[in-house]
């Protein structure tokens, strides 16, 4: 048989390596902000156009290269980083591969610029997918310029798989938080689409948080330090008040690099543990520094996970360390986590001069003519629950119609755009058959129907309530907007600051009511019905986090993933209890819906067990 083996042309095992390092957008910015931290510069800066998409530009006023090393950097497996294999146990650089510039290179359009200090003239290159376009000498500024312009232009499968706009950018500046995070000393600047994003100059790490996450970050840190013969920690957590509910900022760094340790994550959530809530996640930036040679960073080729010779001695050590910080600066719990957000005060409520109780004993009662769940205290607390419940759903009027009229409403309405088990739901023999609700597990709500009966997921369907309220407010442009006597100030970093001001007019048709939008600083007057004044800022957090995670490209406007986002924050969570009107309102409500059986992320909403699935079951 004819030998069949071939080796790979280079161009192609570059475009498959290419497929490990170069992810995204993101990925080149690392790779090329790393190169120039390992060059020595002292300033560097990063423009980008399209979040990526069009060009990424990193320029560095560090050691530069030498004509042939101009060449040579875009080969394969060429690093001026390591000579031999034991020099990977030593590695005080960011990279050593020697793949970055390669892969890149074999993807999208590069040019060089680069000249090194002692020649006059430096060299520029051109490469279009592994191929040398042009090499020429010119004069530069000492250092590196690298233009990488439509990556993935010649892999369209990549480039179509890309996310929006607001996804690649984000994933950009969260490389540029972390290269610039480590190098403090170094000072950086970020440009995107022509205006910039960050300017940070050279200073310490306390003063690079603040110049990055905005001036308030100050007053949250709380130094962290610990020397033991194997660990060097440094860093700062945040108080435990400012725990997010989304995943913030958290940030390990191991010999300047940073790294993703969900074991050491563990080490600092368990030293909060008691101090933040359940479901909060702690901020913190840490900086370790071990022996190179007692970690292994060499097992993910995008360098973000390290393995630690001796994990279990660092885990408790960084654990006892932040409790003993977050102790010393003395930041006991004050929250009172076990608060149940259904006791709140309603807000009409909050502002009623509180009158002292009064003891009246109802002479006429009989414990043996009433119900029990009926008498005083507990039904003047049903009727607060109740008028809260109107609030949340304050421009509603399903109230007073009845269920069949509801169903049957909701039947004609549907027609058109009702799917099998909607459809059915509401044929007329299926209506519910009387008005009890109950509730399963804080969870379910169970109501018997002709046929059988109705489950349903009560978080799901609050959901599904909330968000085709919201939508609709926001496309008649109603807001039904509760005004605050205060108003309520919440610092934000610029970029969170910018993207609530491109949202400010449909956010503004849910309710908020922002008074002021500027720099860091966000002051708003009025909320959504729904929204309590504590929970405004976790809520606000939350909506900034998923827009920048989660908009998906086409398909969705901006409307919907708002809506969506406040829909899932605002609805009563699984594990509240919900007293009989509540559950009859959400009930009622939900068959009001045009799509009840679907929550707005698609999950079903309600099942239906019929009395033949049960009679079955007893045969
Ligand atoms: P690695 O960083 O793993 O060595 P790269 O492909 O990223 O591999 O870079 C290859 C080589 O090109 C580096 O080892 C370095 O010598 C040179 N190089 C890359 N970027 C720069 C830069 N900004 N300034 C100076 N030299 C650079
Ligand atoms: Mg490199």
């Amino acid at each position: 048989m004819a030998d069949i083996i071939q080796l790979l042309p280079d161009h192609v095992a570059n475009q498959i390596a290419a497929g490990e390092v170069v992810q995204r957008p993101a990925s080149v910015v690392k790779e090329l902000m790393e190169n120039s931290i390992d060059a020595g510069a002292t300033e560097v800066q990063l423009v980008v156009k399209d979040s990526g998409k069009t060009l990424i530009q990193v320029i560095d006023n560090g050691k530069g290269m030498s004509n042939t090393d101009a060449r040579l950097s875009f080969e394969r497996h060429a690093t001026s980083k390591i000579k031999t294999a034991d020099d990977l146990f030593n590695l005080h650089t960011k990279g050593f591969r020697g793949e970055a510039l390669a892969s890149i290179a074999a993807i999208a359009h590069v040019e060089l610029k680069t000249r090194t200090e002692d020649s006059e003239i430096g060299t520029v290159i051109n490469i279009e997918g592994s191929k040398v376009v042009s090499q020429e000498a010119a004069v530069v500024p000492v250092g590196t310029t690298i233009s990488v312009k439509n990556l993935f232009y010649n892999i369209p499968a990549r480039r179509n798989f890309l996310k929006s706009h607001t996804v690649e950018s984000r994933h950009i500046i969260d490389e540029f938080h972390r290269v610039s995070l480590a190098h403090p000393q170094v000072a950086f600047k970020m440009i995107h689409n022509g205006s910039d994003v960050f300017n940070l100059p050279k200073s310490n790490t306390r003063q690079r948080i603040v110049n990055i996450f905005g001036s308030r970050a100050n007053e949250k840190l709380v130094p962290v330090q610990e020397e033991t013969d194997i660990v060097q920690v440094d860093g700062f957590v945040l108080k435990p008040e400012f725990a997010k509910k989304s995943r913030g900022e958290q940030f390990f760094f191991v010999n300047d690099r940073f790294i993703k340790s969900p074991y050491l994550h563990h080490a600092v959530s368990s030293a909060f543990e008691g101090l933040i809530k359940d479901g909060s996640h702690p901020g913190y930036f840490l900086f370790l520094e071990v022996d190179p040679k007692s970690i292994d960073i060499n097992i993910h080729p995008t360098k973000t996970e390290v393995k630690f010779d001796d994990e279990h001695t660092i885990y408790a050590m960084l654990r006892a360390t932040i409790k003993h910080s977050l102790g010393q600066f003395s930041v006991a719990p004050v929250l009172d986590f076990n608060k149940d957000a259904g006791f709140d005060t309603p807000y009409a409520y909050s502002k009623k001069t509180p009158v002292s109780p009064t003891i009246e004993v109802d002479r006429s009662f009989n414990p043996f003519e009433q119900e029990p769940g009926k008498s005083g205290r507990r039904t003047s607390y049903k009727h607060e629950q109740a008028a809260q419940w109107e609030s949340l759903y304050s421009g509603l009027k399903g109230d007073d119609l009845d269920l069949d009229e509801l169903a049957l409403q909701s039947a004609e309405s549907m027609e058109v755009e009702s799917e099998e088990v909607t459809g059915r739901l509401f044929s007329e023999e299926e209506t519910k058959t009387h008005d009890v609700t109950f509730q399963l597990q804080n969870k379910y709500l169970v109501c018997a129907i002709k046929s059988g009966m109705l489950v349903i997921h009560q978080n799901l369907a609050h959901q599904r309530v909330l968000y085709e309220e919201l939508l609709k407010n926001m496309t008649l442009q109603e807001a039904v907007s509760q005004q605050l006597l205060f108003p309520l100030q919440f610092q934000f970093s610029k970029p969170k600051v910018t993207l609530l001001e491109s949202l400010k007019e449909p956010l503004e048709f849910t309710g908020f009511v922002f008074s002021k939008l500027e720099d860091e600083l966000v002051e708003i007057s009025g909320v959504p019905t729904a929204v309590s004044e504590s929970s405004v800022g976790g809520i606000l957090e939350q909506l900034l986090s998923d827009l920048e995670n989660e908009v998906p490209d086409a398909g969705f406007s901006q409307n919907d993933v708002l809506a969506k986002s406040l829909a899932k924050n605002l609805a009563i969570k699984t594990g509240t209890y919900l007293e009989e009107e509540a559950r009859e309102h959400l009930v009622h409500q939900l068959f009001a819906c045009k799509e009840p059986s679907v929550s707005p992320d698609n999950r079903p909403v309600l099942y239906t067990i019929t009395a033949k699935d049960l009679d079955k079951k007893f045969m």
